[in-house]
């Protein structure tokens, strides 16, 4: 690709929206072209603005960029969404309206039974909704949406064994990272030496979505998989990385062995190999004992691969794990990222 396409990001001060600064910066497909936040934020320069929190330092074109309404559409090719829940609720179809793709984080529309709920590895073919959705709501863009951060990572370990098993049901207990929240977070009054078993509508979301990924895409709409899933969710004093252990239950009977060989073997489809965010293996399986972990495994695939142990067998379903993914990025921005790069490969945006 010779000229890189012009993006906006929506929600760009927040947690997730600086990720997307970090990773879009030199991408080779992408190019920012606008930023937007909230109107209390809105006439004023990025880098005066935003309370920069990653790692690396903020690209200057980022910086040098006014901040826009997000209310506006401006009509770029695609449009990357960071924004909160309720103002992705209003702004989003906005932009959809306006002819944009909007590849979002937000949770408001993931369920909505017209929209693609997407991880490029997992359910490629979901893309499928995106005629019925424009023409239902008359809309020439569209929006297609990532999951939640916590099912990001169980979906795709579960992909590849629901394939040759059949998932039955399912048993998942999380430790989730405190950036999960977005800035400021939860207060370290909270979460300091503490761990809080409860994360407002987290449950509903691992369970919901789980089956509408693993779900299948026939006649212009997804039936979800009949799976049983039981969630607990837990916040834990950790910057980054979501842990979760598991205990699931298959259709047709599965070893350990045979659960690890079929994680470690699991290869995405060349399309979405090629794309530049797709790690060259979704999951990594960890023999060690005492892994995953998220301080050590959490950049492996540069974020992007999800890092599996301890798989053994289970006597109250039929084998028990534990999962390491990357919240914000594999879980959010890197997710959003991946989802933009599969409509351009798929044709959807041009280039
Ligand atoms: P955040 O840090 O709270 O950032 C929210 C962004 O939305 C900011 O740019 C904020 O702009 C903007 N905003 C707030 N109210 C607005 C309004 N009324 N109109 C327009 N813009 C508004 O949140 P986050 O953690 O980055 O999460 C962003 C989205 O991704 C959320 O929907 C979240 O549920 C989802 N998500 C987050 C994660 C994660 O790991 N953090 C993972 C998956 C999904 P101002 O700075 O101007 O207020």
């Amino acid at each position: 690709m010779t000229q890189r396409i012009p993006v906006a990001i929506l929600g760009a001060t927040g947690t997730v929206g600086q990720k997307l600064i970090r990773l879009l910066d030199q991408h080779p497909w992408f190019e920012i072209a606008a930023l937007t936040a909230s109107d209390a934020s809105a006439g004023r320069r990025y880098g005066d603005v935003v309370r920069w929190r990653e790692t690396t330092p903020l690209p200057d074109r980022a910086a040098g960029l006014e901040i826009l309404s997000s209310r506006t559409p401006l009509g770029h090719p695609l449009a990357f969404s960071a924004l909160d829940t309720q103002a992705a609720a209003d702004v989003e179809p906005l932009w959809a309206a306006a002819g944009s793709l909007v590849v979002t984080n937000a949770s408001p529309f993931r369920l909505e039974p017209d929209v693609p709920l997407v991880i490029p590895e997992v359910n490629a073919d979901h893309l499928g909704l995106l005629p019925t959705q424009r023409a239902r709501r008359g809309w020439t863009g569209g929006i297609v949406a990532n999951p939640n951060c916590t099912t990001t990572g169980l979906a795709l370990v579960l992909a590849p064994l629901h394939r040759r098993f059949g998932v039955d049901r399912l048993f998942v207990s999380t430790m989730q990272a405190i950036s999960g929240a977005g800035w400021p977070g939860v207060a370290s009054l909270d979460i300091v030496g503490n761990v809080v078993p409860y994360i407002a509508n987290e449950e509903e979301k691992v369970e919901r979505e789980t089956r509408k990924l693993l779900g299948a895409f026939a006649d212009g709409a997804i039936a979800e998989a009949p799976a049983i899933v039981s969630a607990h969710t837990n916040r834990v004093p950790v910057i980054d990385g979501h842990t979760e252990t598991v205990s699931v239950g298959f259709k047709t009977p599965a070893t350990p062995e045979q659960v690890a060989e079929t994680l470690a073997a699991w290869r995405p489809d060349p399309v979405i190999a090629a794309l530049p965010s797709t790690p060259a293996q979704p999951v990594l399986v960890d023999p060690r004992p005492d892994r995953p972990q998220p301080r050590l495994d959490l950049e492996a695939g540069r974020g992007m691969s999800v890092t599996v142990g301890r798989i053994r067998p289970c006597p109250l379903l039929q084998i028990r794990l534990v999962l390491l993914s990357h919240n914000t990025v594999r879980g959010a921005a890197g997710a959003t990222i991946q989802n933009a790069e599969l409509l351009v490969a798929a044709g959807v945006v041009s280039r």
